[in-house]
């Protein structure tokens, strides 16, 4: 199966990753430069100490152990930062409330602990309380993500897999052919999704330039991005343009 990804940011990144972990045969195009949309803007804060219902805790909550298991897929996982966070209230009603959120994330089975406000400065050295604050909440599992970087090591690992990387291609148009969706058009050329020889398997090795190793880190390697849709992803004759 042949399968193109419109778009480089961390969605465009995890599916491509994903599908070429399936051995799909991927192309990911991307119009600008890779993880330069949203995914570059974002603070990628991982978070659930703060959302109901349950329901839409648990799924924030699923979201951060996905994190943690890329981590392990993934090592090393430098765009990975759990170091916890901290939070305190600022006056008797805020404490209150605080309170009342911890008892409800500990029911959840949410790790969260209530420390005195002394343990601050093993955590964060930098940071002083108000006098008043005598104890705060720590939320050990959450921190942040460095987006780029991370949509950088998905999209190396996805072109390590055979996938085809072309940014500053920007998708135009999708080309049907009865009733399907087979292809897109570019400014740079018109890709396919059909599989245009019999000779080029979808399942085994898949041939592919190798990104290069200079770009291990980097959301925007060099030749490999900018190059044109390769020949096989090329139209074949048989696809139509929609009126
Ligand atoms: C200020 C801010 C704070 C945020 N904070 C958080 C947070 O704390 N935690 C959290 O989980 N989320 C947060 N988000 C949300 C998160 O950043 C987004 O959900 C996520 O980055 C979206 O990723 P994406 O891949 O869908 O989009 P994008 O990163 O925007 O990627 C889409 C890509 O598609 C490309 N594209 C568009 N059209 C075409 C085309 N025709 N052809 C080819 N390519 C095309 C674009 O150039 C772009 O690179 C925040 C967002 C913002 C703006």
């Amino acid at each position: 199966m042949r399968v193109i990804v419109i778009g480089g940011g961390v969605i465009g990144a995890s599916v491509a990753y994903r599908l070429t972990r399936a051995r799909v045969e991927v192309m990911l195009l991307e119009a600008g430069r890779v993880a330069g949309g949203t995914s570059a803007a974002t603070f990628a804060w991982l978070n659930s100490n703060d959302k109901t219902p349950l329901e839409y805790h648990q799924l924030n909550a699923d979201g951060m152990a996905e994190y943690s298991r890329l981590r392990q897929e993934l090592e090393p996982a430098p765009w990975l930062h759990t170091d916890g966070n901290i939070e305190w209230a600022g006056d008797a009603s805020g404490e209150a409330a605080l309170r009342g959120k911890l008892a409800r994330l500990r029911g959840w089975g949410y790790p969260a602990e209530s420390l005195p406000i002394a343990a601050l400065r093993d955590l964060e050295p930098e940071l002083v309380a108000p006098e008043s604050v005598t104890e705060f909440v720590f939320y050990p599992s959450e921190g942040y993500v460095d987006v780029p970087v991370m949509v950088g090591v998905l999209l190396k690992a996805a072109a390590d897999a055979g996938a085809q990387i072309v940014a500053r291609c920007r998708v135009t148009e999708m080309i049907w052919d009865r009733g399907r969706v087979r292809g897109v058009a570019t400014a740079n050329g018109i890709a396919s999704m059909r599989i245009l020889s019999r000779a080029a398997p979808a399942r085994g090795p898949m041939r592919s330039r190798r990104w290069p190793a200079s770009a291990s880190l980097s959301p925007q390697p060099s030749d490999c991005l900018r190059s044109p849709i390769p020949r096989r992803w090329r139209f074949g004759a048989s696809c139509t343009r929609p009126p």
